[in-house]
């Protein structure tokens, strides 16, 4: 392949443009940012479980409680009525007033155990509650945490963007002075080494770090200005310059 010293020089531009592209997409990829918003995700979505299961036990006791406190209520009616029966004369045999009045005593025992029922689901109730608030409030903290680390997130790729833009502004007008067909052979290098062409610096590819054979060197010499070279190790595209050592 053919192509102007100029163009070919103009690959250092691009192999360097490139490499700062690839950097700002590894940083893009590796912010810190992401790993802490992955884990306060998590997080998250482990106390929101823990707090509907904390609901659902609070909704399950103050239900119960309102079944324990009709019950009571009930007894208290039925030993009211009873009462009032009582107290009307209304009962006047003997032992009709001996069945109402041990009813009576039966029905304010029975009452007594309800209520102790009530307090002890009113004091799980009120566990419940303690629970639910506690575990909203730590939901809530890592959701301010995750909302923070999102924005930091956020920012920092605004401000890789805007440089990425920059960078392939710059890319776009260096492609325009490069013919198509070394471009294309460029692009395919790079895709297959990461890095398409290298200079030749004091007598060394600078994109292996190998130093050029004198048969090499000689060979290079020899070769037309224009023709676009290989390095025999790293097969990148090799360039040369007033540092090559030629
Ligand atoms: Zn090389």
């Amino acid at each position: 392949m053919k192509a102007a010293p100029e163009a070919q020089k103009r690959l250092l531009d691009l192999a360097e443009l490139d490499s700062v592209i690839d950097r700002l997409a590894h940083r893009r990829r590796t912010l810190p940012e992401l790993a802490e918003i992955d884990e306060r995700s998590k997080s998250f979505a482990r106390l929101a479980t823990q707090v509907i299961e904390a609901e659902t036990e609070a909704g399950d006791l103050a239900r119960e409680q309102a079944k324990a406190e009709s019950d009571v209520d009930a007894v208290r009616t039925r030993a009211d009525r009873d009462q009032k029966r009582l107290d009307s004369g209304a009962v006047t045999s003997p032992r009709d007033l001996a069945s109402l009045q041990s009813e009576i005593a039966s029905l304010h025992k029975r009452q007594g155990d309800l209520e102790e029922v009530v307090l002890e689901i009113m004091e799980r109730k009120e566990a419940a509650d303690t629970k639910v608030t506690d575990l909203v409030a730590q939901r809530d903290e890592i959701a301010a945490a995750l909302a923070t680390a999102e924005a930091r997130r956020d920012e920092a790729l605004k401000e890789i963007d805007k440089e990425s833009g920059e960078v392939q502004g710059r890319r776009a007008t260096v492609t325009g002075d490069i013919p198509t067909d070394l471009l294309g052979l460029y692009e395919k290098l790079k895709g297959q080494y990461g890095v398409g062409a290298a200079m030749l610096r004091g007598g060394r590819c600078q994109g292996c770090k190998v130093a050029l054979s004198i048969a090499e060197m000689n060979r290079i010499k020899a070769a037309p200005h224009d023709e676009v070279l290989r390095c025999e190790e790293c097969r990148r595209i090799l360039v040369r310059t007033a540092e090559s050592g030629l």
